[in-house]
């Protein structure tokens, strides 16, 4: 797993401030935070506070971003793995890194566990799906690991688990009991208005003609479907553009080409995949 603490890295992190649009899932992850930092207060009152959440949704849309924000704006450690990280392992080792990451969180606690991608161990066991085709058991083993730890996590241990997938779908019921993910944050494509804040976001690095509000509108309109990292691709692509050019500021031309080449990619990208 991959380790971000606050008292090592200072500074590093994303905040609130860096993610663009996504109010309402703000508002709901902005919860979290006050768990994290006031936790006497909670028990004291006698509440219950949530394990974790689940955050659903399309790829590049910010669902890491907000995991990674909540941990900054808690000052708390960020504990995370990739799902398919545990896919091709044997022996019994995708559930004994559970429970080295289980064990780890404790450690540290205050602190968040996020699992990206979790449906590549959430998935629905026995589902005939063949997912695990030659490891059957090796992929239940690791699901079966998790469902343990979680349950064995008592809300005043003060580890918060996160975890994030665009195929909620799949997803085995036991993952979404109570007590486990009961909650679930919806993280879609940005609105109009949301890729506008976005471009805005990415496009105030840039050493752009003009100033940003004067293309943000635009590009938002140019470009429906986008994800915020197509977006943040498309103000990389124009700048790398206008470098390859020689031109000394990014001009909107810059900027249109770019969507014609991430469009490019991801359309190439979905006719490999099918
Ligand atoms: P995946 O499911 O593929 O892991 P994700 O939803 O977790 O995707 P992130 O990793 O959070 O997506 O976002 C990828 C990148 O896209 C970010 O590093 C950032 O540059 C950009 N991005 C995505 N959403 C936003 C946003 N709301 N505001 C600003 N930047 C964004």
């Amino acid at each position: 797993f991959t380790l971000v603490d606050p008292l090592t890295s200072p500074g590093k992190g994303v905040h609130f401030s860096d993610v663009a649009g996504l109010k309402e899932a703000k508002q709901e992850v902005s919860e979290f935070v006050d768990y994290l930092k006031r936790p006497e207060h909670y028990k004291k009152l006698g509440a219950k506070v949530p394990k974790g959440a689940l955050m659903l949704g399309p790829p590049g849309c910010g669902k890491t971003m907000l995991a990674k924000a909540v941990a900054t704006e808690s000052n708390v450690p960020f504990l995370s793995m990739n799902g398919s990280e545990f896919i091709e392992m044997i022996g019994g080792l995708g559930a004994a890194r559970v429970r080295d990451l289980f064990r780890e969180a404790k450690k540290r606690s205050p602190c968040i566990i996020y699992i990206d991608e979790i449906d590549a161990i959430g998935r629905k066991r026995s589902s005939g799906s063949g997912q695990f085709d030659g490891a059957v058991g090796e992929g239940e083993q690791t699901l079966n690991q998790l469902l343990v730890e979680m349950d064995g996590m008592v809300s005043k241990e003060g580890v918060l688990m996160l975890a994030s997938t665009n195929r909620a779908d799949v997803l085995d019921k036991a993952l979404l009991r109570p007590g486990r993910f009961d909650r679930h944050i919806l993280i879609d494509l940005p609105t109009l208005e949301e890729r506008r804040e976005i471009f805005e976001h990415h496009l105030r690095v840039i050493k752009l003609e003009q100033k940003p509000a004067l293309y943000s509108s635009r590009m938002a309109f140019l470009t429906p479907g986008f994800s915020g990292a197509d977006i943040a691709n498309v103000c990389n692509e124009a700048a790398l553009h206008a470098a390859r050019d020689k031109h000394g500021t990014v001009t909107g031309a810059d900027l249109e080409y770019a969507v014609e080449r991430v469009v490019g990619g991801t359309e190439k990208r979905s006719q490999t995949m099918s």
